[in-house]
């Protein structure tokens, strides 16, 4: 089995398919515009599932496809299929902000996609759009229920909760989810890419979330799927479905991080907040072998030793840690 420097196999791999997007979250990409890769760097579906294969070779159980926005990538669906004939691949995902999700779904759903992770922030239109800049509520409750209607299981809502701006967001989502049966998982808001302000004051910690949503809807804790998940899980004691929190800031899981990340423009990240990536499309298009191509890819995971969460926690509990610090590949790009 492949094993980084800590230990950890290689299982999950999320590919940014493009570092392009239809809104302009304040926590990820609050910018009007950036620096945006080239089309011509972009790699193809082609070069995707080619280098997706070699990484299932190596271990990778699981692919989720991310961005960005992926779904304002040009047929999707086409990847999708691609990806879903990979022998031993076990799981395919897709995050989206769902915006776009109603006109496409059929299409992703007959090339094989089977599940779905949707972005949703709030259940108040105008708040919604606040928090996005370029989002509209509809859209997006259209594509989740369009999601339910093709047939797509689980389908799982994200919410990044942030102090002062949708910590009073957090029952309704719950409310929401439990009413449709979607699964929810609130994400604790991070200090990812380099320009979303992010500050400890804006966190609310997993401890508050749970607090909030056990006073009203008893949970019991259930912990992570198969030990490694980032997020934590907690059933409703009425039995009427879950809840999890994914905790990266204040309980970092970054001893059971078994991910890795393949940007837009074909670059290998091995941890969300790393600075560089490594530039496997070079080896691609330079008509490296699979074997030469699987070494590289081998060589970088076997030296990985990131624990930037964990270091991160140790930084605040002694009061001295400043993101800006620290320059960091932007999430558009690396896929979050
Ligand atoms: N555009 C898609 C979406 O929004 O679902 C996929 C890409 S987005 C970068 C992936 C996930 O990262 C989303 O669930 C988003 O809420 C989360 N995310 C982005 N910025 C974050 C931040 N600063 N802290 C925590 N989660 C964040
Ligand atoms: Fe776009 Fe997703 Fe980032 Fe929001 S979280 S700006 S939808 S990539
Ligand atoms: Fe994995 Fe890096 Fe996140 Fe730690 S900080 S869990 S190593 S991606």
């Amino acid at each position: 089995m492949l094993l980084d420097a800590l230990k950890r196999p290689i299982k999950d791999l999320r590919i940014s398919v493009t570092d392009r997007c239809n809104f302009r979250c304040s926590y990820c990409m609050p910018l009007d515009e950036y620096e945006w890769i080239n089309k011509k760097e972009i790699l193809t579906f082609e070069e995707i599932a080619h280098l997706a294969t070699l990484f299932v070779g190596l271990g990778v159980e699981k692919i989720r496809l991310t961005g960005g926005e992926p779904l304002v990538r040009q047929n999707l669906d086409k990847l999708v299929a691609k990806l879903s004939a990979i022998d031993g691949l076990q799981d395919l995902c897709l995050t989206t902000n769902g915006a776009l999700l109603a006109e496409k779904v059929a299409a992703l759903k007959a090339a094989g996609l089977k599940r779905v992770n949707i972005s949703i922030d709030s259940l108040d239109p105008e708040k919604f759009t606040r928090i996005t800049k370029r989002g509209d509520l509809s859209k997006v409750l259209e594509g989740i229920f369009a999601a339910k209607k093709y047939g797509l299981h689980p389908i799982k809502l994200n919410a990044v909760i942030e102090k002062g701006i949708n910590q009073d967001d957090v029952l309704n989502l719950v409310e929401f989810s439990r009413d449709h049966g979607f699964a929810i998982r609130f994400i604790e808001y991070m200090d990812v890419g380099n320009s979303n302000s992010w500050t400890s004051e804006k966190l609310v910690s997993k401890k508050e979330i749970i607090e909030t949503i056990n006073s009203r809807y008893p949970l019991k804790e259930v912990g992570r799927v198969q030990g490694s998940a980032p997020s934590v899980d907690y059933e409703f004691v009425d039995g009427c479905g879950d809840i999890g929190v994914i905790a990266s800031v204040t309980e970092p899981f970054c001893p059971s991080c078994t991910r890795v990340r393949l940007t837009a423009d074909g670059k290998l990240v091995t941890c969300l907040f790393s600075d560089v990536g490594h530039d496997v499309k070079v080896l691609l298009r330079g008509g490296a072998s699979d074997k030469e191509i699987t070494e590289f890819l081998t060589s970088i995971w076997r030296m990985r030793a990131d624990r930037y969460s964990a270091e991160r926690l140790e930084a605040l509990r002694s009061s001295n840690y400043n993101p800006k610090s620290h320059k960091k590949i932007e999430m558009i790009s690396l896929g979050g």
